[in-house]
């Protein structure tokens, strides 16, 4: 380089070159200079289309400028003859017949701005024996002199037997340089796009090419892209050293499609790589500069430095070698970008990184991630998945999908947001650890596809696993690595359906795990939809018949852990699975304290029924080994013994009226945030459920009812270090006065019940009276018209619970009737009264006989049958007592004496006091027949009758006195006989009147 060197410093030397032809003056021009430097040249020559010859000094082009002869570039000593040519922002520079560049000038072509579309351009072409830019034909195979690009877009394009940049036909490629600009060389001839013309007679190998920056494309057609003419096999040297702050990529093959990096790309500034002769001589080559960044990060003990040299991360990465890389912008990587090497990765504020397959890290090499911040809000962040994205199996970091590149290597994070998400595909890889290979498809664990090492001290981390594999650890079938934290948030979650957390993937060994610092968080369950089988740290699970993975190795120093399966999983331990190969081991779990700390240890079947360890909080005094590991949760924390949670003051029990809310308060110290949970049991005996939305230091309960009396309250409160229970407070609820009274039977009949006197008739009811309310009463029983109510105990007096019996009797001596009553029987207590109504009823009904009919004589009374109360003498027509009558509306009158002639009734025979027999009467009292005929039965008393009166009984039926009473028995009479004398015509009407009165009564 000591030709360009030179050049800079002595530029504006006087040399003895040819004196350049009058033209315009440009005053104060900038420019780029080869560093990368502002500069300004206080005067140059504008080019016009007549700048056909250059020689030594500056130029620049203005505005569109067409030359249509070939522009030579003279001088006799290139050591000392530069022509400069600036190429202004936004103009163009055409040289139709390309710049010929003598092997005693040296051409040097600068631009004003960095940016590619702004930049001046140089197209140059040839069709002839002459490069496009360099040598001239000539049959002395001279060399071009040396050709130094700083700037500008250059477009040299060779169709002939030269070269595009550097020789002409038949001769080598002279010195080109480029150390910044867009430089584009097409050789569609015989000679090579930079370097050797046309291979003549031999002459046409390579020349030297320096590549320190810009971009550079080269593409021939015959000869090679940076090398020698056609056929010329000797292809010079390409050396790619990058400015500072600089790095190459560069790239070659036949062709774009086929190009790939060259070994050792990117090239960093300040190291110098000549290209290896087998990457030369191809057909195409390219290469770009980039910008290397400045940038800080925290280190893995939180100490800010700075990295100069670092590699910006941009969206065509593919791999990542030896070195820092910076995500300086937002960036999406839609391939999978493979770490070779000890790569180092800064992401800084604010800034994401999304790598869509994922970020191979295999064994042997290592991918360190810093962050610039601890703040979870502007930390940069990494996400990198498998999934969908064509690389399943592969781990989101860590291995990949190939025998030799499955097992994990070393991936340490020190900061940032890093997420390895390979759950809810198809991918059997972890999210941080081993890749999957098993192409045979043995149910055998995988020969390959191991956890790696992985170290965490800041940051957070979350991982997800793959199908069957480890969030952090082993890929399906395989075994977890190490994992070491000491600070930082980490979140892992196992795959379906066998991964751990933490450790194997199905079937795998836990490995190792050690916990210094920071949280970490383990578990495998995933939601209602599975079960995993795995331990959230520990071995993976397996399919039934094979075996589960053993635990891990897990000693934990600090910090806090918390490990939660499904029920009956291990969360620290082993896999489970239903094998057959006995016990699968639980691999260790120590706990042990760093001095001066303590550790709080809970574990159970689940975080609310976790329970404290035997013996937790451990000191460093203790150490504690080979713990039980058969808790599906398992949480663990450390801190200072002040640290630890702990209940400062208990809730106390309380006493309220029914309907009154109760409220509850705990206090409780220790470190981290405290959660509270309260819980309710019926009584001491009851088990302890959780309140719903009691998640606050007090709690204060619904409006209470009197069943809640006897309820108990606590807290469990959860911190940074331990979980704890409160005592349990007691709910007195003092109950609101209720009184009430029952009563059974409510109603009592006693039906029929015969009038007079009930004794031995009616047995006494007996009606119980119950307090059914809360507080005692004074029982009251009220008297009754037509009952007798007696209560059955010394006093009315009865508790809350308690009954007492009233007996009930009709009173004795009841008229007949109905008798229906409602009795309210009270309960008083002070001013307030219960009462409860009890229906009395008896229907009293008469005593009755039957008296039977009496017909009337002629003498005396008659009557009906009737019936009469014993015990009342009323009468009655009917049976059933209904009826009443008054007996002397009943009698039926007698009917009196019809008297004969002989002056005997012809009814009862009597004989006519007052009968005075006829002479010729023999007395005998016959009757004559001669009588009749002179009889008009109009019942005259004819006082030849009255000679009857012998009281003798008469049963004649020929008697002249119509009716129809029959002969009854007589008994005596004469009583009413004087005045029977003066009625005996009127009789018969009589007795018809009475039967009359009788028929009315009756209807
Ligand atoms: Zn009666
Ligand atoms: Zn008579």
């Amino acid at each position: 380089m000591k030709w360009r060197i030179a050049g800079l410093f002595f530029a504006l030397a006087v040399c003895l070159c040819a004196l350049p032809a009058p033209a315009l003056a440009a005053k104060s021009v900038p420019y780029i200079d080869g560093d990368g430097n502002s500069k300004t040249i206080f005067e140059a020559t504008e080019i016009t289309s007549e700048h056909t010859q250059l020689t030594q000094g500056w130029y620049v082009v203005y505005g569109d400028v067409t030359i249509s002869e070939r522009i030579e570039v003279t001088g006799d000593d290139p050591t000392t003859c530069y022509v400069s040519l600036i190429l202004a922002d936004g103009c163009t520079l055409t040289a139709s017949k390309g710049i010929g560049v003598e092997e005693g000038a040296s051409l040097f072509i600068y631009g004003q701005s960095e940016d590619e579309g702004t930049m001046g351009k140089l197209y140059a072409s040839s069709s002839s024996s002459d490069a496009a830019i360099g040598g001239d034909f000539n049959l002395y195979s001279h060399t071009n002199g040396p050709i130094t690009i700083n700037g500008g877009r250059i477009e040299a394009r060779s169709s002939g037997s030269g070269s595009a940049i550097g020789g002409g036909w038949n001769a080598p490629g002279g010195p080109v340089a480029i150390n910044d600009g867009v430089v584009s060389a097409y050789a569609t001839g015989d000679g090579a796009a930079i370097g050797g013309g046309s291979n003549a007679y031999g002459y046409g190998r390579g020349g030297t090419v320096e590549i320190a920056g810009g971009s550079v494309t080269a593409i021939s057609a015959k000869g090679a892209a940076i090398g020698g003419g056609e056929g010329n096999s000797d292809h010079g040297t390409l050396t790619i050293a990058p400015k500072k702050s600089r790095a190459i990529f560069a790239s070659s093959g036949d062709d774009a499609e086929h190009a790939r990096a060259l070994a050792g790309s990117p090239f960093m500034s300040g190291t110098s790589v000549q290209v290896p002769i087998d990457e030369m001589g191809r057909k195409y080559f390219s290469c770009s500069t980039t910008k290397l960044l400045s940038v800080s990060h925290l280190d893995e003990n939180g100490v800010e430095r700075t990295r100069t040299d670092c590699l910006p991360v941009v969206a065509g990465d593919e791999q990542w070698k030896d070195g820092w890389y910076a995500v300086d912008s937002n960036v999406s990587v839609e391939r999978r970008i493979v770490v070779d090497g000890d790569v180092n990765l800064i992401l800084t504020d604010g800034k994401a990184l999304n790598v869509k397959g994922g970020i191979e890290v295999a064994k042997g090499n290592s991918l360190t991630i810093y962050a610039q911040s601890t703040d979870e809000a502007t930390m940069g962040s990494l996400t990198a998945t498998t999934r969908n994205s064509g690389f399943a199996d592969c781990a989101a970091i860590g291995g990949s999908a190939a025998e030799d590149t499955a097992d994990a290597g070393t991936i340490a994070i020190h900061g940032g947001a890093v997420t390895a998400d390979n759950a809810g595909g198809y991918s059997r890889a972890a999210g941080i650890g081993g890749g999957f290979w098993n192409p045979d498809g043995s149910a055998d664990k995988a020969d390959v596809g191991k956890g790696g090492t992985v170290t965490v001290t800041g940051g957070v981390v979350t991982a997800f696993g793959g199908w069957n594999a480890a969030g952090i650890g082993g890929g399906q079938q395989s075994d977890g690595g190490s994992l070491a934290v000491t600070g930082g948030v980490v979140n892992v979650t196992g795959g379906k359906f066998f991964g751990a957390a933490i450790g194997g993937g199905e079937g795998g060994d836990g490995g190792t795990v050690l916990v210094e610092g920071g949280v970490v968080t383990a578990t495998t369950v995933y939601g209602s939809d599975s079960v995993s089988d795995a331990a959230a740290i520990g071995g993976g699970g397996n399919t039934d018949g094979l075996a589960a993975g053993n635990g891990a190795d897990v000693t934990i120093t600090g910090g806090t852990v918390i490990a939660q399966t499904y029920e009956g999983v291990s969360a620290v331990g082993a896999g489970r699975s239903l094998a057959s190969t006995g016990k699968t081991d639980p691999g260790t779990l120590k706990i042990s304290p760093a001095q001066g700390q303590v550790i709080a240890v809970v574990a159970g079947a689940d975080e609310k029924g976790a329970a404290s360890v035997d013996g937790s909080p451990f000191t460093a005094e203790q150490q504690i080994v080979d713990l039980v590991q058969s808790a599906s949760y398992f949480r663990c924390a450390s801190g200072g013994i002040d640290d630890v949670t702990r209940i400062s003051a208990q809730p106390k029990g309380a006493t309220v009226d029914e309907g009154s809310a109760a409220t509850f308060e705990v206090s409780a110290s220790g470190t981290g945030t405290l959660s509270y949970r309260w819980q309710q049991r019926s009584g001491a005996d009851g088990e302890w459920t959780d309140i719903e939305g009691a998640n606050g230091a007090s709690y204060t309960t619904p409006a209470t009812t009197a069943d809640m009396d006897g309820m108990q309250f606590r807290c469990v409160v959860t911190g940074g270090l331990g979980i704890a229970a409160s005592d349990p407070a007691t709910l007195t609820v003092i109950a609101k006065p209720v009184f009430k009274i029952s009563l059974d039977p409510v109603d009592v009949d006693f039906g029929k019940i015969v009038e007079g006197s009930l004794q031995g008739q009616v047995q006494p009811v007996t009606v119980t009276i119950s307090n059914t309310g809360n507080r005692p009463l004074e029982i009251q029983v009220p008297q009754s018209e037509a009952f007798e109510l007696e209560l059955e105990a010394s006093s009315g007096q009865l508790d809350p619970g308690d009954a007492v019996e009233i007996s009930i009797v009709p009173k004795d001596g009841l008229d007949a009737g109905a008798y229906s009553e409602r009795v309210v029987i009270s309960g008083v207590n002070g001013q307030s009264t219960a009462t409860a109504a009890l229906e009395l009823s008896a229907s009293v009904v008469h005593d009755l006989a039957k008296v039977e009919a009496k017909p009337a004589t002629c003498t005396d009374d008659g009557y009906d049958e009737y019936w009469a109360c014993e015990a009342c003498d009323k009468v009655f027509g009917d049976a059933d007592g209904v009826e009443e009558i008054k007996l002397e509306d009943f009698v039926i009158p007698s009917i009196g004496h019809v008297w004969g002639e002989d002056g005997r009734c012809t009814v009862c025979g009597a004989l006519d006091p007052d009968f005075a027999p006829d002479p010729g009467d023999d007395g005998d009292g016959d009757t004559d027949p001669s009588d009749q005929s002179g009889d008009d039965g109009d019942n005259d008393s004819n006082p030849s009758d009255q000679a009857d009166g012998d009281g003798q009984k008469d049963s004649s039926a020929a008697g002249n006195v119509d009716g129809d009473k029959r002969s009854l028995g007589e008994t005596g009479d004469g009583l009413m006989l004087p005045a029977m004398v003066l009625c005996a015509l009127a009789a018969a009407s009589i007795a018809a009147g009475a039967f009359a009165s009788r028929r009315l009564r009756r209807q």
